[in-house]
């Protein structure tokens, strides 16, 4: 029976005890504490990944080809075979018919096993073979007349290679006898209709003979959702006990003062805010304003113009005497931030300190001098480069960019920066790709919310289609229509994975092959490698419509703004990320004319990378394209978990649950007055060991 090595990866951290296990466990014992199988209660949550049926016996002339079934019967003949492949070859016969066993592996014991006259259960896939039906390798029992059946469906439990698939089923079926499973909630509170925790578990370890499997497999038989709405009441759970701890937390008011920067940047922008965001300017002040840890989310959709509302909140924050620090997840990113806070801030006589990991040596230490100086108030970054190694004089507030990305392990050292004043700073994150609603209902159920629902006057929606690069040159002649009707074209080259090299070499290729076949047009080359005053004049003879057609590899992801470019071109389309086609788009459709976004896929087509380039076809909707994201790819992905190391729900499913997590959401609260001490049990049972990453 193959073991399936498909261990949930949050099992792994669930006692950090766990791994230093002591040098007298046996070798599967150990190897159950590597799953993160330590406490009975671990083993009894441990479920089955599928069933085999064990129960029942079907008759050799009743086996259909394809399927699995177990058929009982008494060896006619056993021999080795030599004619092609050497091969163990047994005849099984019942009432019924005959079957053959085919071993091309197998021991000279197993050979004694299935001697002639024995009788055997063996329970494998039937196969249309050259000699008749047969079953190659299957799973063998030598069996007296009469031997009574399994009274339940077999578990087939995830687990590692050192640990076989019986020792794992033996340790759940004792630890479970003795769980401390009693129910924690009085009986009213619990969603009609379900099993006792003690009965789902008992079920879903041990189906009775006859249970549908398909109610099992798709996890709606009412033992599952017992089991998922536990999972999702102790989630919700904690999630509210960390709001009320964060509440305890202290950090430094930041309330608004008229006259300071904030007032003169306000005047000097040559656009007036939308009202959304006004509305969301406010939402951030009144939180600044406390003495508690702000913890809110920025979300608006690409172009909505988050970055002068972070501008407004750092003001804010200098303005009271604090130091800001604003995060983005890569250098590009947080060069393009810089780039526009300087612009507006600088002017206003503040410094603004930058730190990359590529900016290293006199000019580094210079920098770092600054900020623990509180010379400079407002200090630019990427996300690793300023949690590692900067101390700041008086750190108020962060604003984390696309925290999609940053993972909870940053979010918790971010959290130490200001442990000497026993306080800590004000984190608002942004982001482009909103959190779905069953992930701000869960995951984010203790984070504030400001959304810009709304963008600035004078955009137009992108017209966006799909073509196979077989039709490469029909584009290329829209490319020349869009040029001679005087707008400007964006190509987006295509993403290599871990390769800048080779992004760089794909991107000099096409730059060379428009060039030629755009006789006429100026076309201009933009990509990581090329040093940042060589980029800026790249980017400066395209924005004021020098060059017609820009080249660039994902660069141009952020930031970038050219009213008069109505066309983008991605090529492999399909090697993007959803979100990040989502914000790559948003660079069009800036002005007044109609813009398009061609999107140039290579055939054939993954699945997912079709999921994901209809989903661009098909909506310009951030919210939606946010909702299509985790659809294809799952919460734990879509949060950027993976990295983390923190996996997300193991039994329960955002999308399809959601009526068990409106429950749980309901009955949290209340719980938690009601019921504490239930209340703290529930989250031990379910989340011990992971409260810190709750936290976060
Ligand atoms: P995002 O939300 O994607 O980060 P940005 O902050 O980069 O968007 O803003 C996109 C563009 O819109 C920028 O050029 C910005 O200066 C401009 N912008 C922001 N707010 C307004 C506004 N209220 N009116 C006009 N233009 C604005
Ligand atoms: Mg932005």
């Amino acid at each position: 029976m193959p073991d399936v090595d498909a261990a949930e990866p949050r099992r792994k951290s669930a006692d950090p005890g766990a791994r230093a296990a002591p040098a007298k466990l046996s070798a599967p014992q150990q190897a159950m504490r590597r799953l993160g199988l330590v406490r009975d209660v671990d083993l009894a949550l441990h479920l089955p990944l599928r069933y085999e049926d064990e129960t029942r016996l079907a008759p050799i002339a009743a086996l259909r080809e394809g399927e699995t079934a177990q058929v009982e019967g008494v060896v006619g003949d056993c021999r080795i075979d030599t004619r092609s492949r050497r091969q163990l070859l047994v005849r099984l016969r019942d009432d019924s018919g005959e079957l053959l066993l085919r071993f091309l592996n197998f021991y000279p014991s197993q050979q004694k096993q299935m001697a002639p006259g024995q009788r055997l259960r063996v329970r494998g896939e039937v196969r249309g073979g050259f000699l008749g039906r047969e079953m190659v390798h299957p799973a063998i029992k030598a069996v007296e007349p009469g031997a009574p059946l399994p009274q339940a469906l077999t578990p087939v439990y995830p687990t590692s290679a050192a640990l076989p698939q019986a020792y794992l089923r033996k340790a759940v079926a004792s630890a479970l006898a003795r769980a401390p499973l009693a129910e924690l909630l009085p009986a009213p509170l619990v969603p009609k209709g379900l099993p006792s925790l003690r009965q789902a578990l008992q079920f879903l370890h041990q189906p009775p003979p006859g249970t549908p499997l398909p109610a099992l497999d798709d996890r709606s038989h009412p033992a599952w959702q017992r089991l998922k709405w536990e999972e999702l009441l102790a989630q919700q759970l904690s999630q509210l006990q960390a709001r009320a701890e964060r509440a305890r937390l202290q950090a430094p008011a930041l309330p608004a003062r008229e006259g300071g920067v904030g007032t003169a940047l306000r005047a000097a922008l040559p656009f007036a805010l939308t009202s959304a965001q006004q509305r969301v300017v406010i939402e951030i002040g009144a939180d600044l304003a406390k003495a508690q840890p702000m913890h809110r989310l920025l979300q608006g959709d690409v172009g909505s113009g988050k970055t002068v509302v972070a501008a407004l909140a750092a003001a804010t924050a200098i303005d009271a005497g604090w130091q800001c620090a604003l995060m983005a997840p890569t250098e590009i990113l947080a060069e393009q931030h810089f780039r526009k806070l300087v612009a507006w801030l600088q002017p206003l006589g503040l410094t603004i300190a930058w730190l990359s990991g590529s900016r290293k040596g006199r000019r580094r230490e210079q920098m770092l001098a600054q900020v623990a100086s509180a010379q400079a108030m407002l200090v630019v970054g990427t996300h690793a480069v300023i949690q590692h190694d900067v101390a700041f004089a008086r750190l108020g507030l962060a604003i984390v960019d696309e925290q999609h990305r940053f993972g909870v392990a940053q979010r918790l050292a971010l959290r130490h920066k200001l442990d000497e004043q026993a306080q800590e700073p004000h984190l608002l994150m942004m982001s482009a790709t909103p959190i779905p609603r069953t992930l701000a209902m869960s995951y984010f159920a203790d984070l504030a919310v400001s959304t810009i629902d709304e963008l600035p006057p004078g955009r137009t929606p992108v017209l966006t289609k799909v073509f196979a690069d077989t039709r490469r040159e029909e584009v290329i002649a829209r490319i020349r229509d869009a040029v001679g009707q005087g707008r400007q074209v964006y190509w987006v080259c295509p993403l290599v994975e871990e390769s800048e090299h080779l992004d760089l070499q794909n991107a000099t290729a096409t730059h060379a092959e428009l060039s030629a076949a755009l006789p006429g047009a100026r076309v201009g080359l933009l990509h990581g490698r090329l040093p940042a005053a060589e980029k800026a004049a790249v980017m400066d003879a395209f924005t004021q419509g020098q060059t017609q057609l820009l080249v660039a590899t994902t660069v141009i992801e952020v930031g970038v703004d050219v009213p008069n470019a109505s066309l983008m071109v991605i090529e492999h389309a399909e090697r993007f990320g959803l979100a990040q086609l989502h914000q790559l788009r948003g660079r069009v459709g800036r002005g007044a004319t109609a813009s398009a976004c061609v999107l140039l896929y290579t055939a054939p087509l993954s699945p997912t990378g079709k999921a994901r380039l209809r989903a661009m076809a098909e909506t310009g909707d951030g919210f939606e394209i946010a909702r299509r994201d985790l659809e294809i790819r799952g919460p734990g992905e879509f949060m950027g978990a993976r990295q983390s190391g923190d996996a997300l729900l193991r039994f329960a499913d955002l999308q399809a649950d959601e009526p068990l997590l409106q429950h749980a959401r309901a009955l949290a609260p209340r719980l938690l007055v009601e019921h504490p001490q239930a209340a703290r049990a529930q989250v031990e049972r379910w989340l011990a060991g992971r409260a810190e990453f709750m936290k976060a």
